[in-house]
């Protein structure tokens, strides 16, 4: 693999853009606000610089990677091995997409989407090569939390497991393969219930953000919180969550986090990566 295709740059895309364009391969980004994805990839300078002492210079070369930002699929996909989608999680939108790149990429290209509640399973059959398709779930803060989750479909060639295996090596990601789908993988199959439980306890008003992270943090040793964990993941991220799983269980309680979250958006606090979510940065 050479050419990597990244579709998305918004908190996830922009880190999976950079840390392959470090890693020397050639990075096309996709994404509809050029300008948006342009800022996003250079504001992780100050944490390469922080977390992984990159100098200025190192920090360019692999900017200098990153080959073409566009709003055109085409453009973009048009010599990828590899096409990494991270895409808002709305399955419509996912699925206009896949329609959209199945037409427009070349036969070698492989894709793979960071969803972190779809299968592939539910997103295969958008597309026009099951057997090529799979999903990598990565971490977020990708250059320091550098695992990702590999689940293929029953139909995913076993070759197309190795090489984003292989690849995910390349990156200097620790590649975790399961056997299965499971809704969540590994990660989220532990922490969703953590968060959905801490956001609860708020939304019940049963304790501040800061005395929930701050419990479970002394309890446990954990460097951070339920909270804590929300503003690295996005507001809007954690909102739609809600909001899916409010569309599958037609439980209440997590229409109405949802909506409490979302008054937050209104207000600017995003998450870390706006400077306030549940708590100021
Ligand atoms: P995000 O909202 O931060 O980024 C989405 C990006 O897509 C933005 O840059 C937006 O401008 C762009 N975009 C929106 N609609 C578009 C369109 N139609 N065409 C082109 N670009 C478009 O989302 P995110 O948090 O990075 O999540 C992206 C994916 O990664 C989701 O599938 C999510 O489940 C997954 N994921 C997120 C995290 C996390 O911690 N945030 C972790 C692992 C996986």
């Amino acid at each position: 693999m050479k050419n990597i295709m990244i579709a998305g740059a918004g908190v996830l895309g922009s880190q999976i853009a950079y840390q392959t364009a470090l890693s020397g391969f050639n990075v096309s980004v996709y994404n509809h606000h050029i300008d948006t994805a342009e800022r996003r990839i250079k504001a992780l300078k100050a944490d390469y610089e922080r977390d992984l002492h990159l100098t200025a210079d190192e920090f360019q070369k692999g900017l200098d990677n990153i080959k073409i930002i566009t709003d055109d699929i085409a453009t973009a996909v048009k010599d990828a091995d590899l096409m990494i989608e991270a895409l808002p999680e709305s399955l419509d939108l996912k699925e206009h997409f896949y329609e959209e790149v199945s037409k427009l990429a070349p036969e070698k290209t492989i894709f793979a989407s960071n969803s972190s509640t779809f299968i592939p399973s539910q997103l295969a059959p958008f597309t026009d090569r099951p057997a090529k398709f799979l999903n990598m779930h990565f971490a977020n803060q990708i250059w320091k939390f550098n695992v990702v989750e590999i689940m293929g479909t029953a139909q995913t060639d076993s070759q197309v497991i190795e090489e984003a295996t292989d690849f995910s090596r390349e990156i200097k990601m620790v590649p975790i393969v399961l056997h299965k789908e499971q809704h969540g993988y590994i990660l989220n199959s532990l922490l969703i219930p953590l968060l959905a439980s801490g956001l609860n306890l708020w939304a019940k008003g049963i304790a501040e953000p800061e005395m929930i992270d701050k419990d479970w943090m002394i309890s446990t040793g954990a460097p951070m919180g339920p909270f804590g964990i929300l503003d690295m993941v996005g507001l809007r991220t954690a909102a739609q969550i809600e909001r899916n799983t409010y569309a599958q269980t037609k439980d209440e309680s997590h229409k109405a986090i949802a909506d409490k979250m979302d008054e937050m958006i209104k207000e600017g606090h995003e998450g870390k990566e706006s400077g306030q979510g549940f708590y100021t940065y």
